[in-house]
């Protein structure tokens, strides 16, 4: 797993069953965003990527699929970069799986860039400013549930990651 899929579109992302089944991609992924690793691309340093943007471990060459982001092999989970400052003082783990938005107010319009998309360039996109998620993180015994409020740019990346697990691209 080292690079990004084109987007996806229509794609639904398979729930996380285990830390075990994601652990190398996960961390790789995390590798790879702290380290500018998905570079020579527009978008230089990103917030966060999710799976369903990259090639996964267990995608295959062969499958012409596998290149296209749309093989079924991609799971509900995104990681961020704490090397940048915002999102380190926003966001306390490198990991978040199985995210689901349990409650969202104050509609927003929000100016975004995708990676999978750099050609959109950015775009306005309908957000709320204010949710409340609730998502698990890698625990010493199993996936440890969390929840958290998230206002502003951290609850824009929320909402952006989630949206690819639904296949939805800028
Ligand atoms: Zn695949
Ligand atoms: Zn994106």
């Amino acid at each position: 797993m080292k690079i990004l899929t084109p987007p996806s579109r229509g794609e639904q992302a398979q729930k996380v069953l285990s830390w075990r089944e994601i652990k190398k991609d996960a961390k790789e992924m995390v590798r790879l965003i702290r380290t500018d690793g998905f570079g020579g691309r527009m978008w230089k340093s990103a917030y966060a990527v999710g799976h369903p943007q990259v090639v996964t471990g267990k995608c295959s060459e062969n499958d012409p699929n596998c290149a296209l982001g749309r093989c079924g092999h991609h799971k509900r989970f995104f990681v961020v970069n704490r090397k940048q400052a915002y999102v380190a003082q926003q966001f306390k783990y490198d990991v978040y799986i199985n995210a689901v938005i349990i409650s969202e107010v104050e509609p927003v319009s929000n100016r975004e860039g995708c990676m999978s998309n750099e050609y959109a360039g950015t775009v306005n996109v309908r957000r709320f400013n204010k949710i409340v998620v609730e998502y698990y993180v890698p625990g010493w015994f199993g996936l440890k549930k969390k929840r958290g409020m998230f206002t502003g740019l951290a609850s824009y990346v929320w909402q952006h990651e989630l949206s690819h697990f639904r296949g939805e691209y800028l």
